[in-house]
């Protein structure tokens, strides 16, 4: 026994030891990089599994926790709705960014998820810097690293899009950048962060950098080797003005007079190439990985988005900016390696929603897809509500992001309950075409749904910002013109998303249970010791943990 105490306690106090490691400075992450690609299907992993280098998406797979079954958990799976999830470890319910526009009861106007009237613009003489999170009713991970580094740690975040740079950076980020286009191609921000853009930033807007991508855009390796996609001439893409069919090569100098100048580099791979070369600046310029203090950098990738849209999953073009973005992005990880060290920094890499096959390319396929025009439903509804109550009452105020939003004020002049118009409804929209479910602001508010769908909408749902009825459409049916993929639903191909950690406090491997998209936020709390986000409702992915 004399002899065992004192092993016993050795024993106690390593334990100890053990488990408060990640309290530690020492062995936290002196950077957390957060990447999302805009609209990165799972699939895109393993479709172009081969054409990957061994330094890009394939090392984060091979070498960092790469887990195989993650899904958004709400609907719409829009970028804005995306970004915030993410981040904030929440839903739109409760972070109540319930779409990347959404119609405002107050005001009776559509707003933009980040627009913000009372900031100015910061590096531009156009109002595209008028930004802020404002709307934004949650914190951030990186909300929380700074509120924990009592704000030493930064927080720096970078895309395309306004809305990918400002809802990752929470409420205080030191700097949310973003891409302007247009004639000047430069990276501008807001009178919400900063007065005037530091001295790293003018820099990189007064070099040639972005102009110089305005260069033939050609494919990455010989377009025959680019058997993971489909014929490059096809009837399902848009491509650009000024060139008749969307195929390679792309003269870029030529065709930006008639794509909105440099704003044609958003749709190629040279948008994702001016991200990460911008972040790499502000990774010196900042001087971020730097000391103890954990700092955020948060990039988002929208290229990848704009392409996408324009030319649908299944093209050449994807594949391209796919093959393109994996080498840009294993140089990026290199540049961290050596700038902050090996295993210095975390690294976590997902989307903000995945994107549909185009519809009519399922359609030439025999595969059940189509077509829905929102227009032409609102004034089915408002025809319908006529020969109902004989009379036109001006109930329904708007339809968006599949939502129908009643005008209660009319609603309570003709004596007309909310209950019973939702009720009245629900039996119309249910015989019409290409609508597959229902959810009334009734059943939602006061019942658990219990199936995934219901729960997804509820998840989606903010009391206050959404409407009366949600609807949603059958499996592969889209509002969006007849080329080109989109995504905004709760199926698998828009829900289904990338989640790869890599780095410090990571264990290299895989899994294969589902995890929900709002479960990032807590795991890297968890790394890094900090409070979860305040309306967090995520997961800690344990299995992704490396045990000290
Ligand atoms: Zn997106
Ligand atoms: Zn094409
Ligand atoms: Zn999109």
């Amino acid at each position: 026994m004399r002899l065992l105490t004192p092993i016993l306690i050795i024993l106690l106090m390593s334990m100890v030891q053990k488990s408060n490691a990640q309290f530690d400075k020492k062995e936290k992450p002196k950077l957390v990089v957060g990447i999302v690609v805009d609209q990165m299907r799972y699939d895109y992993l393993s479709r172009f599994y081969e054409d990957y280098s061994e330094k890009g998406f394939k090392k984060l797979m091979q070498k960092g926790f790469f887990h195989r079954n993650t899904h958004f958990n709400y609907v719409p799976t829009y970028t804005g709705p995306g970004h915030a999830a993410v981040h904030t470890g929440t839903t739109p319910a409760n972070n109540g960014i319930i779409g990347n526009n959404w119609f405002d009861k107050t005001t009776g106007k559509s707003v933009y998820c980040v627009s913000d009237e009372s900031q100015n613009s910061v590096g531009t003489s156009s109002n595209k810097g008028k930004m802020s999170p404002h709307r934004l009713l949650s914190t951030t991970l990186a909300d929380q690293n700074r509120l924990h580094t009592q704000f030493r740690g930064k927080t720096i975040s970078i895309s395309i899009k306004d809305r990918g740079a400002i809802l990752p950076g929470g409420h205080s980020a030191n700097a949310a950048f973003w891409y302007e286009g247009g004639k000047t191609g430069n990276f501008i921000s807001s009178s919400y962060y900063m007065d005037k853009l530091p001295a790293w930033a003018k820099d990189f807007n007064q070099s040639d950098l972005v102009e110089n991508y305005l260069k033939e855009w050609n494919t990455l390796k010989p377009i025959t080797e680019y058997t993971e996609s489909g014929k490059d001439v096809n009837d399902f893409e848009f491509g650009f003005d000024g060139k008749e069919t969307a195929t390679f090569p792309y003269d870029l100098k030529k065709l930006a007079k008639k794509n909105g100048n440099l704003n044609i580099l958003k749709y190629t791979p040279y948008g994702n190439n001016i991200v990460a070369e911008f972040a790499k600046r502000a990774v010196d310029g900042e001087n971020l990985g730097k000391d103890d203090d954990t700092d955020f950098l948060l990039v988002s990738f929208s290229s990848t988005d704009y392409a996408g849209h324009n030319f649908g999953v299944n093209s050449k073009e994807v594949q391209d900016i796919y093959l393109r973005l994996d080498r840009k992005l294993g140089e990026f990880i290199s540049f961290l390696e050596n700038k902050v060290g090996k295993d210095q920094f975390t690294l976590f890499l997902t989307a903000d929603h995945g994107a549909i096959h185009v519809p009519n390319y399922l359609k030439s396929k025999k595969i059940r897809a189509g077509y829905f025009d929102t227009k032409i439903l609102k004034s089915k509804i408002e025809s319908f509500l006529n020969d109902t109550f004989q009379e036109d009452l001006n109930l329904i105020r708007k339809v968006s992001n599949q939502q129908i939003f009643f005008h209660h004020e009319n609603l309570l002049k003709a004596d007309i309950e909310s209950d019973d118009l939702q009720e009245i409804l629900t039996q119309f929209l249910l015989k019409y075409p290409k609508i597959n479910r229902v959810f009334t602001r009734e059943m939602i508010m006061h019942g658990n749904q219990t199936d995934r769908v219901g729960k997804l909408v509820q998840r989606g749902f903010h009391q206050k910002r959404s409407g009366d009825i949600v609807y949603a459409l059958e499996p592969a049916v889209i509002s969006y013109p007849p080329k080109g993929s989109t995504h905004g639903s709760s199926m698998n191909y828009d829900t289904q998303v990338p989640l790869i950690f890599f780095g410090k406090g990571i264990k290299p491997g895989e899994g294969y249970q589902k995890r929900n998209i709002t479960d990032i936020a807590p795991t890297i709390s968890h790394i890094l010791g900090i409070a979860f986000p305040n309306a967090n409702i995520g997961n800690i992915i344990t299995e992704a943990l490396e045990q000290k």
